[in-house]
């Protein structure tokens, strides 16, 4: 059996980076199975591209090992694993075609007959009429669509993509979003991908490994991340959290019942990052397209068993698909809340008294004393 057609996960165990005394990954343990799309998502600076160099072999880890399936690669150097690259600059060869740009891989390993390969590669990325283009003359989408398809024509296990749409603008951004994943289901190939953009981690993942500080701070598929978080920071960083100070007053059955201010709510207890002790303090969250605004004359409509708060509108914007607001509350100076229809009441204007209501699925709780 060849490399390239050696299966399994990729499985990091214990992996861990250090630059002098900074360690720029935390020890680490981590499984992408195979055929999946992975994405690894984090501000600059958090050790996702080090995580990656680490898969390629181009980073030597501190601690830890690399397997591809059973095979232990972390000694092996770049070239010798069935593992390649894109990167954000797609480094193509500026003077060959773009038929030999990606015929090149299975050049150099000798082949001589590569018509079939190549022709198969650019319809799969679709650009089998620029294959005798130089790369100046194909846009930035395409240019990266041929980095794609020069990375996988040797079949590689497992492709990395570093930051591979940053340079494109954002609706070109969009499109290749669409078009990585499409590539992706179609080859079937493992895809790591490495991104700072939360919502093209969550367009094109099955599963993202939120970094935060060197560290994976919660690993899920993109709606139970974005519906659970389990900290603050995976709370904010994917989306807008309205997080609220409160006192567990109750739990029972399932439920907890907390306290903030003036009003009490309730929330599953599955949904609490760490389990809740009564009298404890707890970061209540829900996101702001989950609530509903009703003016405060209203109010009497709202069925029992939901999850209310009153406040008072301080700011609101219309930002095309729905009208964002600002509430003040008593547990909260400034909740967000997303409204879709609003020309159902004229009167939700800044100064309006108003009453927010969600149900109680919808709401998270985390730990109040994480920093
Ligand atoms: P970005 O999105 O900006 O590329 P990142 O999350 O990919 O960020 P890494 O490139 O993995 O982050 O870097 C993680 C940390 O390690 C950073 O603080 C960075 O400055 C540091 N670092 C990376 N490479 C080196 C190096 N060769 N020597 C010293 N420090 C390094």
């Amino acid at each position: 059996m060849t490399d390239t057609q050696a299966g399994g996960d990729v499985r990091l165990s214990g992996i861990s980076k250090n630059y002098g005394s900074f360690q720029a990954v935390h020890p680490l343990d981590l499984t992408v199975p195979q055929g999946s799309f992975f994405a690894l998502l984090g501000a600059s600076g958090c050790g996702k591209t080090t995580t990656l160099r680490m898969i390629a072999g181009l980073e030597d880890p501190t601690t830890g090992t690399v397997f591809l399936g059973d095979r232990d690669v972390t000694g092996l150097p770049p070239y010798k694993r069935p593992v390649n690259t894109v990167f954000q600059s797609y480094a193509l060869f500026p003077h060959l075609t773009i038929y030999e740009n990606v015929a090149f891989g299975l050049r150099r390993r000798g082949i001589k007959s590569v018509k079939k390969q190549v022709g198969e590669m650019l319809d799969l990325v679709e650009l089998g009429d620029f294959a005798q283009r130089k790369p100046h003359q194909l846009s930035g989408g395409q240019q990266q669509r041929v980095a794609v398809a020069r990375a996988l024509i040797n079949h590689p296990q497992v492709l990395l993509l570093d930051e591979p749409l940053g340079a494109l603008d954002l609706k070109l951004r969009r499109q290749m979003q669409l078009e990585l994943k499409r590539i992706q289901t179609e080859v079937g190939i493992t895809f790591v991908h490495v991104t700072h953009d939360q919502e093209e981690a969550m367009t094109m993942a099955d599963t993202v490994a939120v970094m935060n500080g060197g560290r994976v701070e919660q690993l899920g598929a993109p709606a139970e991340l974005y519906e659970n978080p389990h900290t603050t920071f995976v709370a904010n960083f994917l989306g807008t959290s309205n997080l609220i100070e409160a006192e567990v007053v109750s739990t029972s059955a399932g439920k907890v019942v907390v306290s903030a201010a003036d009003a009490t709510l309730r929330l599953p207890a599955d949904r609490c990052a760490t389990a809740p002790t009564t009298g404890g303090k707890i970061l209540v969250g829900v996101r702001p397209e989950k609530i509903s605004l009703l003016h405060a004359d209203e109010a009497a409509q709202i069925t029992d068993g939901r999850n209310r708060l009153t406040g008072t509108i301080t700011a609101s914007s219309f930002i095309g698909v729905s009208t964002q607001f600002v509430i003040d509350s008593p547990v909260c100076p400034d909740l967000e809340v997303y409204v879709q229809n609003i020309e159902r009441d004229v009167r939700l204007v800044p100064g309006a008294r108003v009453v927010l209501h969600w149900n109680p699925e919808h709401t998270f709780g985390l730990d109040a004393a994480q920093d």
